[in-house]
């Protein structure tokens, strides 16, 4: 997961990791750090064709995140479910994205959409 740099500006890390850990995630990997623009590039690089990607990159740029890595039963399904749609304002009352997030692009928060890219995007952040 990613604790994009909307909601470490407007001070939601402390939130977020709490309800991770409410939803039973064990938290086995966090970094605070900002991502260079080949990080994002490469990061969001399924993107790359789309509309958005310019201005996504600068936004995942545009400040520090936190990314965690986590473990838990069903994890990738359960995280995405904990965090809502992509538009906040189609995401369920208290999911975290209806909670914090601001529109379409800045939008709280990252899930891996499969466990497959799970796993690349671990790799991306931490050591085995
Ligand atoms: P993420 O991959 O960040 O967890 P997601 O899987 O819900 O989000 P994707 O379709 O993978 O959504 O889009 C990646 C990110 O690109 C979104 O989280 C959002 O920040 C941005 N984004 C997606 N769609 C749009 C759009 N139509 N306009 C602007 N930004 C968008
Ligand atoms: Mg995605």
């Amino acid at each position: 997961m990613i604790i994009k740099p909307d909601s470490v500006r407007d001070g939601h890390i402390g939130h977020i990791l709490t309800r991770i850990e409410e939803e039973s995630f064990r938290i086995t990997g966090l970094r605070y750090l900002h991502l260079s623009q080949q990080q994002a590039e490469e990061f969001y690089a399924i993107h790359k064709e789309r509309p958005f990607f310019d201005s996504l990159v600068r936004y995942m740029t545009s400040g520090p995140v936190v990314v965690g890595r986590l473990e838990r039963e069903n994890a990738v399904e359960h995280w995405r479910k904990v965090i809502g749609s992509t538009d906040p304002t189609k995401a369920p009352p208290g999911t975290i994205r209806a909670l914090y997030g601001i529109s379409i692009e800045s939008n709280a928060v990252h899930g891996s959409d499969s466990v497959e890219n799970g796993v690349i995007e671990t790799r991306f952040f931490f050591e085995e």
